[in-house]
């Protein structure tokens, strides 16, 4: 499992997310940017942000 936690990127932000891919995690990171952050655009740089971020969960459950 792939995790993202947005307080990574956007101190005080409690949202996270998770999923086997990758490429999930960002597209819902991005979701979440453009409704919980007003980004309109979502930046290369964000997304590259965002995956530079991503941790694996080792957590089985
Ligand atoms: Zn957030």
């Amino acid at each position: 499992m792939k995790e993202f936690h947005c307080g990574s990127l956007v101190p005080g932000c409690e949202w996270h997310t998770r999923h086997e891919e990758e490429a999930e995690v960002i597209r819902r990171a991005a979701e979440h940017m453009r409704e919980a952050h007003g980004e309109t655009v979502i930046r290369e740089s964000m997304v590259e942000a965002i995956r530079s971020r991503i941790a694996e969960s080792r957590n089985a459950a």
